[in-house]
């Protein structure tokens, strides 16, 4: 099929929930995609931060083929191999004790939410079930996570939403206190803001918040949706900020593709969540796991150290492009938002696009890159050189 041919049946037989792009992917090798009429583009997003091997990748396609042929699905009344082995790889890289595996980071955050309740219930009682979020984050598309995330557009339309957010300033611990109350069992965030913006948070500002949770005994929740498995060049992005969570929710890169995601916790809260508590059909899918441990085996220390290097590689040559259209650079390994001015971040989106290079947009001015974490440096420089072109 041709691309209007495709956009004529999404136009007649889809809703029209996306701002897509004019192009119809067709295939990919590596972090090369090419669309229907065989152009070719660089890629720097991975989808959005999910397909961290790439496209095609033969190792990754096999352990998903043949985990198909041996059993594609079967329900979480049964044992497999699969997940049990990605278990015994996430939770130790991630120094927590448990996982529970779903489908989406949505379904990841919203188990967060009925742990840290369900924790704060049994050890307190009623009345102590308020979770603090920061502004300009983002935690999903249900009607919970929705209202988690705060950015006030996002609580429109869908009432009533789930009671028992409360929003804080990023980096300010002075507004964090005055969300601070009785009611509070629990802080939840995004340690670089995705979607917002590509906004890392201070280093003391995230230990401070881990400090005053240690102190009250309110869950330390981490949403690592965008930035874990790898992304920013260690496996958990709080590994960087000296944190140990309570419990971290993981989605996006973890099967390379196929849709998983779910949640870690620590010791302390590992027997909160018991049999009938907390569930999901597809949760843990034979062939969604086998995909994750075959990212979870790419992932070695020498591996992560490049995902550093090559991230540092990219915000470094962007920097030196001495763009106009650049306000600045942020991110940390592979996550990357840089901030524009004088055009804006969509325009510029599709002008690269029209060069060969697949770029995201997040917040009101950035320009997001989420490379796939296995490019090559001829890619990463194939991408630079149209940047250079059209930003010049
Ligand atoms: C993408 C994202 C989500 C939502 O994940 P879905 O798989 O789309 O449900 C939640 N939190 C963060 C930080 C994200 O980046």
């Amino acid at each position: 099929m041709n691309f209007n041919e495709i956009k004529a049946l999404d136009e007649s037989y889809v809703l029209q929930t996306y701002g897509r792009n004019q192009v119809a992917i067709d295939h990919g090798k590596g972090a090369t995609l090419w669309d229907t009429v065989g152009k070719e583009y660089i890629d720097f997003t991975s989808g959005i931060g999910v397909c961290s091997l790439g496209y095609a990748n033969e190792t990754w396609a096999e352990a998903i083929y043949d985990q198909a042929m041996k059993v594609g699905h079967i329900s979480n009344l049964f044992y497999t191999e699969p997940y049990a082995k990605l278990a015994s790889k996430l939770v130790p890289a991630a120094g927590m004790a448990a996982a529970f595996f779903g489908n989406s980071g949505a379904e990841a955050n919203e188990g967060m939410i009925k742990l840290v309740r369900k924790y704060s219930f049994e050890k307190y009682g009623e009345g102590r079930a308020t979770i603090i979020t920061l502004k300009n984050s983002f935690h999903g598309r249900t009607i919970t996570t929705l209202k988690a995330t705060g950015q006030d557009h996002f609580h429109e339309f869908f009432f009533p939403f789930t009671e028992g957010f409360r929003y804080a300033e990023a980096n300010n611990m002075d507004s964090l206190m005055s969300a601070a109350g009785d009611d509070v069992c629990g802080v939840m965030m995004e340690l670089i803001q995705g979607e917002g913006g590509v906004n890392p948070l201070q280093k003391d500002y995230v230990q401070a918040v881990a400090k005053l949770c240690a102190e009250r005994d309110w869950l330390l929740l981490i949403d690592e949706v965008q930035t874990g498995v790898g992304r920013t060049g260690t496996m958990f992005a709080y590994q960087q900020f000296g944190i140990q969570p309570d419990v971290v929710t993981f989605a996006k890169g973890i099967a390379g593709g196929l849709p998983f995601g779910g949640f870690m916790t620590g010791e302390k809260c590992r027997n909160v969540l018991r049999a009938g508590d907390h569930g999901s059909t597809f949760g843990g899918n034979p062939m969604s796991a086998a995909a994750g441990n075959v990212v979870m085996d790419t992932l070695t220390p020498g591996f992560l150290a490049q995902v550093t290097e090559k991230g540092q590689y990219l915000r470094d040559s962007i920097a030196a492009l001495n763009s106009p259209y650049v306000s600045g650079i942020r991110g940390m390994g592979m996550m990357i938002g840089v901030g524009i001015q004088g055009t804006t971040h969509k325009e510029l989106k599709d002008k690269l696009m029209a060069e060969g290079l697949l770029c995201l947009t997040a917040g009101k001015d950035t320009l997001r890159l989420l490379p796939p974490l296995v490019i090559t440096k001829e890619e990463i420089d194939k991408g630079l050189s149209i940047m250079a072109r059209v930003m010049k």
